[in-house]
This record gives structure tokens, sequence and C-alpha cells, in this order.
């Protein structure tokens, strides 16, 4: 745990009217910092060191699709969260990836300071690198807590951004059987 960290979180406090030596927020600075550094941990990964070898050969050519994956992120103008679901498809080129493997490159890039974006660009990027696939879609679904507890206070507005890479980008029939499936 860094000491400046908590140190910096306790400047924070006093700045925000707080008195950090009352008892309640005695440790909340070095809590704080571990928290941050926690939910930041994804800029200390690497797409090799998440996927961990787990590409195998496979002949399938057919749609894979995870849906509803968890998903939690800060957005970088505010450092606040959004929070939501993210769903992957990709039409295999003679390798499969690991299920639980589309989670951990989810994870790795939303413990980063974001926008939803660029989110599921890196998202995109990244499956097509390991795998080599014909085509990648991904899609993320999220609420905004600078939306909903700041600024224009819109409680159930929810972004949705898509990228679609290869065959998903010139194919409408691959899109339109992706859309149908994430939405049923
Ligand atoms: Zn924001």
């Amino acid at each position: 745990m860094s000491e400046k960290l908590a140190d910096l979180y306790e400047t924070i406090l006093t700045e925000l009217g707080e008195d950090p030596k009352r008892e309640g927020l005695l440790d909340t600075p070095t809590r704080a910092a571990k928290a941050m550094q926690y939910l930041t941990r994804g800029y200390h990964q690497t797409l090799t060191e998440v996927t961990n070898g787990a590409v195998f050969e496979s002949e399938t050519d057919e749609m894979v699709i995870v849906k509803d994956i968890e998903l939690y992120s800060m957005c970088e103008h505010h450092l606040l969260p959004f929070i939501g679901k993210c769903h992957i498809a990709y039409l295999p080129a003679g390798k499969v990836l690991g299920l639980s493997k589309f989670a951990r490159i989810v994870d790795m890039y939303a413990r980063r300071f974001q926008i939803q974006e660029n989110l599921t660009k890196q998202i995109a990027d990244a499956v097509l690198e390991v795998t080599g696939a014909r085509g990648v879609a991904v899609t993320i679904e999220a609420k905004h807590m600078c939306m909903m507890m700041r600024g224009v206070e819109k409680q159930n507005s929810v972004m949705k951004s898509s990228v679609m890479l290869g065959s998903f980008r010139e194919s409408q029939a691959t899109r339109q059987e992706y859309l149908q499936l994430i939405t049923s």
C-alpha cells in the first residue's frame, strides 16, 4: 500500500471540510488508498498475463458469444464508477479462448480509468489479437455515476456502445445474428 497515496487521501478529506482525525475516519485514508489501488490494478496487468496461454486449437467456425459479463470501471473524467455488463462475440478461425478469460480481459481494461467508448474498443482489439478471429463484436451497457449522482442527475439512462470488427463489420447477417443473440 502506498503511504503517499494515503497521505493524499487525508489531504482530500481535509480539503472537503472533514476532520481526518475523528474516530470514524482514522483508518480511512489507508483504506481508501488500498481500495483505489485495487480498482485500478489493471495498470499492472498485461494481455499475455491475463489470457495465460488459454488459447486452444478448434475446428469450430460458428459464432461464440459470452453474454452479461459484469463490468465495473471508473470514468477518467470524474473518477466515478460506471457499472454494467459486457457482451463479447467472435467468429473463430482455428483458435478459441478459454471462457473465463473473456471476463479477465474485460476486468483488466475496466480496472483502469476509462471512457466507455475506449473500453469497448480495447476489449474488441484484445480478443481479436488473442484469437486471430474472423470477426469480433463487443457491446457494453453501463450506468454512469457521474451522470446519476451529479451533473444532469439522470438515474435511468444507460449508455450503450458497440465495436464491430472483421465479419461483424462487413456482413449485415452476422451483425443481425449477434444483435438478436444479445437481446434474447
Ligand atoms: Zn464521468
